[in-house]
């Protein structure tokens, strides 16, 4: 085996919640390298130290905050950290990256990653400062905003350059899709991961370092970057992203009928003008935020100038954002898009699930389903923006309603019933991003299969389904969907952003060459994919071990059954027999067998014999 000469500084910091203690620890080269970094690392963890009952929101849960070898060097885009548990949302393996200044500045402070565990009796907040961590008190800032303990904490400790990640009342109050922002505004949105914090009492991690940190060959990371660099500042798009970031996509998915809309019931919306890039551009945008090292800078900062909610700020909206608080609850303008956006992120809570969970309540009652009663009065309809504003308040603080709704679409549609359970749209408990798939079985294939739940970010299928044909159900699809659940997560386990790959093409084989330099191990893109599929595996082994079986690889009813009739797509829905079949040919390519289960042959030729051995009990059930 190799050994590392830079990229990771090969230590990890316990931090025991409950005793206020820490203890670093040197990560063996082995494990570094066959498990990458970022959710790599995180899930290993989980794997090997969570219990495989835990109570996603017991002390014994933990959170596993890691940087990838790349994160905070010479590499565009080289920002992402991500946070991993099990999740509260789904039960089961969860994870989700934020990109931003945080991660460099932990690298910088000594860690290549942190390992919370236990919780505290009381709210504090994580100081962490070139090798030295403190658990502090934090009693002072429980019940603000995130962005407002952001902006606190900084002020207490008087430097505006500390990089905070932080949790807001929502995180506090334990709901289920509660996040973690950091930098006031990126955001580790998915599987509820600032719910686990609060139910361990963290409110934030805050953190400087000005250590440097090492890289193997300076002159071949140079050389690299340079060439990756050069084509990326010429790239003819760099400059609508740097204009409009994801929102771009509005329109693309409005052309291409997949543009979410009153929770699902349609692909296409008639206001989408209003919502999208050029409305933002326009109306709002403010400037542009970038990462660490990145040329796209695809942070939009947007200012509402009139109206009721005028002067208010945040970093957004994203396409996710617009999509699934826009179109999705058919807000009016682009100013009820930030500022809704404002409230989650001030709340805590991931924007895609608090679109989901909003739009399904909509629904509800405007079938009569909840009535205005138990909505607390609210006009809960599609398109009323405040009854929307008042709604995700409810919910951040479990008012009313909104303690129901706090726990997801599921729990919310399981308790309400009549009915709804059709179109609480989720897989795995967790709420699908903004792309309608019942025209887009490669998508469709992506959310169902998905280790953490209808997350696009682990397969953006839908590209593939247009480019050959949204009628098929064909192995080449289910083909991409592998390739795609290997390639994007590879980026979490790096600790880079994939967008200037997804978006202006940049050649995935410079990601080996980086990695190459930067430890001083030499690797392939084809070794890397491999660690990747190995790391996928490991989730998905992670899950099955606490009970997730074939079933839950499934899609909504809505998706078969309700079909879209809108935009360029007529009479569209999924086929549950045919998705059926795609299934089973996917699980086969995977080399699972007819349950979702790795086989012993698969896991013994990634290296996971001992995980293969702990599935033994699980063969024998099926
Ligand atoms: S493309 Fe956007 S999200 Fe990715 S690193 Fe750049 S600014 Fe951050």
């Amino acid at each position: 085996m190799p050994r590392i000469k830079g990229g990771y500084l090969r230590k990890i910091a316990r931090v025991d919640l409950n005793r206020g203690k820490f203890k670093v620890e040197s990560v063996k080269h082995e494990f570094a390298i066959k498990y990458i970094g970022g959710r790599g690392w995180g899930a290993r963890i989980l794997w090997d130290e969570v219990s495989v009952t835990v109570d996603p929101l017991s002390a014994d849960n933990k959170v596993i905050v890691a940087t990838g070898p790349l994160t905070g060097l010479l590499i565009p885009g080289a920002a992402k950290t991500s946070f991993n548990t099990i999740s509260p949302q789904t039960g089961l393996y969860g994870d989700s990256n934020m990109g931003g200044m945080f991660g460099t500045e932990l690298k910088q402070a000594g860690f290549d990653a942190l390992i919370l565990e236990k919780a505290a009796s009381n709210p504090c907040y994580i100081w962490i400062e070139n090798g030295m961590i403190e658990v502090r008190d934090a009693r002072h800032l429980w019940g603000m905003g995130s962005l407002d303990a952001e902006i606190a904490l900084k002020k207490e400790l008087g430097d505006e350059l500390i990089r905070v990640a932080s949790i807001g009342p929502a995180g506090e109050k334990l709901v289920k899709f509660a996040c973690v922002t950091g930098d006031y505004g990126r955001q580790a949105g998915r599987t509820g991961i600032g719910a686990v914090l609060g139910s361990k009492k963290v409110k934030a991690i805050a953190v400087r370092g000005d250590q440097d940190i090492p890289v193997a060959d300076i002159d071949a990371l140079e050389t690299v970057f340079e060439e990756a660099e050069n084509y990326l500042t010429k790239h003819r798009d760099l400059r609508i992203w740097q204009r409009q970031g994801t929102m771009t996509t509005v329109d693309w998915s409005q052309i291409n009928a997949a543009l979410p809309t009153r929770n699902f019931q349609a692909a296409t919306y008639e206001n989408y003008q209003l919502i999208n890039g050029d409305s933002m551009e326009t109306r709002t945008k403010i400037a542009n935020r970038a990462c660490f090292m990145c040329p796209m800078a695809c942070g939009q900062y947007n200012l509402v100038k009139q109206g009721s909610h005028q002067g208010i700020s945040v970093e957004g909206p994203e396409y996710e954002t617009a999509s699934l608080l826009g179109s999705n609850c058919a807000l009016p303008t682009i100013e009820d898009v930030v500022y809704a956006n404002h409230l989650c992120d001030n709340f805590g809570i991931d924007t895609i699930s608090a679109g989901n969970v909003a739009a399904f309540a909509m629904e509800c009652f405007e079938k009569g389903i909840l009535t205005k009663e138990q909505v607390g009065g609210l006009e809960l309809r599609f398109g009323n923006s405040e009854a929307l504003f008042q709604l995700l308040e409810m919910i951040a603080y479990r008012k009313g309603i909104g303690d129901l709704l706090a726990e997801g679409v599921k729990k919310a549609s399981q308790t309400i019933g009549k009915g709804s359970e059709k179109f609480a749209m989720q897989v795995k408990g967790l709420e699908i991003s903004g792309y309608d798939h019942r025209a887009a079985q490669a998508q469709a294939l992506a959310y169902a299969t998905c280790d953490v739940g209808a997350h696009h970010n682990r397969a953006w299928a839908i590209t593939y389904d247009i480019k050959v044909g949204r009628e098929a159900y064909s192995k080449d699809k289910a083909e991409w969907v592998i390739y795609l659940q290997h390639i994007r997560p590879l980026f979490d386990c790096l600790g880079t952003c994939r967008l200037q790959w997804v978006e202006l093409a940049l050649d995935p084989e410079y990601y080996a060459r980086f990695y190459s330099a930067a430890t001083g191990v030499p690797v392939t893109l084809a070794g890397l994919l491999k660690a990747s599929e190995r790391i996928y595996n490991l989730t998905r082994a992670i899950s099955l071990r606490r009970g997730l079986t074939a079933k839950d690889d499934w899609l909504p009813d809505r998706d078969f059954e309700d079909p879209v009739s809108d935009g360029s797509i007529s009479a569209a829905k999924l086929d549950r027999n045919k998705f059926r079949d795609l299934l089973r040919l996917y699980y086969e390519l995977r080399g699972w067998d007819e349950n979702g289960i790795p086989t012993r042959e698969k896991l013994g030729e990634l290296e996971l014999g001992d995980v293969s051995k702990e599935l033994e009990p699980l063969r024998a059930q099926k």
